[in-house]
């Protein structure tokens, strides 16, 4: 059997052969037998989602329709659901629960959507790999011994599974397409402000996006129609163009459509087996009609440096909320000054803390000059590389990691070797571009995917296109060898 789609599940519900609430519990099942092996969900609160899943049953049977009407999502641990946790992946949080909906997850429960869980996470999105939760690393569902992406690990491991078809996880530098490309599902990074951040954590705010993750790109459609919308909660939401059709998202035709193929991203260090399956991919495409064009973004060796002393900038910044004082975990020793800092110092782990040492230095008199505007200067010739590309074509398909997904403890050691593991993701949130992964065919058993890349604001026309290769493959209704 494939994987099942968001439509598969909506059937079952509409038909009268399930309930909300028993598809619901049937989550429960499948997700109490895998999570000792996947470890990609850090709460759920049962009696808070069979409640939902009843309130839909009800809309159900009083002839309510609609594409997420009883169906079970999965949030990760940095978006706000009302009564359960907010961890962020970190000690930091203590016990703190939400207390008010982040506006994607109000606009999905409106449309009768069931919160199911909250998913493991490197700890405050900082990570490549989910093995940076202070919860323990999550597993890849197509290779135990191997990571699963970071730092969206459990959303993405939640739809690679089977827990749920639609799972939110948030996008800075790369966080829901790395982890898709390596369990083999389809995410979206949206442009920059087309879905809200009210009630989602800030990490690095310049960069940082919520990103649905679901099988298929129609379903990412499905999901980013119900969300998207200007937001008066978040001062940098705006509209999104054309998405009254997003929902029943059409496939784009491909004959005479421009790919733009960046020299810089298909050079040396892309595995040979990666390189291979995306060739096919390509010219699967290519077959269709579309024209394959090279293009270069000759400023991507900077890609790394740039994101980093940006995002670890904002961090420090970010993060200097987590003091002790207002909510989360606190240490009760004597005196403020020192409350603060062994609250922090516990609280926060090695990645954490690095990031904020190096943000703090970046940003401090006689270094900000030097760092953090000169990054500034680099992000806009990174911006600039891309918007003279698509003069040319009109998207841009990239790799979305050199390598399949590597093995756990394999990178743990050395901070470079992490960062580097995000040198395809982080150009197109630096250049507040919409990005799509979509699984692209497989290397030695594991997952590989593609990236497609889009002018800002085309996140519809780039879904198009996703489901076009969709219609062409079958790749994304793979499912892993998982037994229960
Ligand atoms: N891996 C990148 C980082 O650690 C991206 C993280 C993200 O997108 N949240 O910053």
């Amino acid at each position: 059997m494939g994987a099942m789609t968001l439509s598969d599940w909506q059937a079952k519900l509409e038909t009268g052969d399930l309930t909300s609430a028993s598809l619901t519990e049937g989550c429960f099942t499948r997700m109490n037998a895998l999570e000792p092996s996947l470890n990609a969900i850090l709460h759920v609160n049962q009696a808070l989602s069979l409640a939902a899943a009843e309130a839909a049953d009800l809309r159900l049977r009083r002839g309510d329709r609609g594409p997420l009407l009883g169906i079970p999502i999965v949030v990760k641990d940095n978006i706000n659901v009302t009564g359960m946790s907010l961890s962020q992946g970190s000690k930091i949080s203590g016990d703190f629960r939400a207390t008010y909906h982040a506006t994607v997850i109000q606009r999905l429960l409106d449309a009768g959507a069931v919160p199911l869980a909250k998913a493991n996470m490197d700890e405050f999105a900082m990570g490549s790999s989910g093995e940076y939760s202070a919860f323990g690393p999550t597993r890849n569902p197509w290779d135990l011994d191997r990571v699963p992406g970071g730092s969206s690990s459990g959303a993405v491991v939640a739809v690679s599974a089977g827990y749920a078809p639609l799972a939110l996880g948030t996008d800075t530098g790369g966080s829901v397409r790395l982890p898709a490309g390596f369990c083999g599902v389809s995410a979206l990074r949206p442009t920059y402000g087309v879905l809200s951040r009210y009630g989602v954590t800030a990490m690095a705010s310049s960069l940082d996006q919520v990103g649905p993750v679901a099988v298929s790109a129609k379903d990412l459609a499905t999901g980013l129609a119900l969300m998207a919308g200007r937001d008066p909660l978040d001062s940098t939401s705006l509209e999104l163009p054309r998405a009254d059709q997003l929902t029943g998202l059409r496939a784009a035709p491909l004959k005479g459509l421009r790919i733009g193929l960046p020299k810089e991203y298909f050079g040396e260090g892309l595995s040979a087996g990666v390189r291979g399956v995306l060739e096919t991919a390509l010219g699967r495409l290519a077959s269709e009609g579309a024209e394959l064009v090279e293009v270069s973004l000759p400023h991507t060796r900077f890609a790394i440096d740039t994101y980093y002393l940006i995002n670890t900038s904002e961090v420090s910044s970010n993060l200097s909320r987590f003091d002790g004082v207002r909510y989360g975990a606190r240490n009760t020793s004597e005196g403020l000054h020192s409350m603060i800092s062994s609250t922090r110092d516990e609280g926060f782990g090695p990645e954490a803390k690095r990031r904020i040492l190096l943000g703090a230095f970046c940003l401090s008199k006689g270094y900000y000059e030097a760092f953090y505007l000169k990054a500034l200067k680099v992000r806009t010739l990174i911006a600039q590389d891309f918007q003279k590309a698509f003069k040319n074509v009109d998207i841009i398909a990239t790799p979305l990691s050199p390598t399949t997904a590597f093995p756990i403890g394999s990178k743990t050691a050395s901070p470079l070797e992490m960062y580097l593991a995000d040198v395809f993701t982080v150009t197109m949130a630096l250049a507040a571009l919409p990005a799509l992964a979509v699984p692209a065919g497989f290397s030695d058993s594991l997952p590989v995917g593609l990236q497609l890349v889009g002018p800002s604001l085309s996140d519809v026309r780039l879904l198009e296109v996703g489901a076009a290769f969709q219609e062409l493959t079958d790749h994304h209704l793979r499912q892993p060898p998982l037994d229960i």
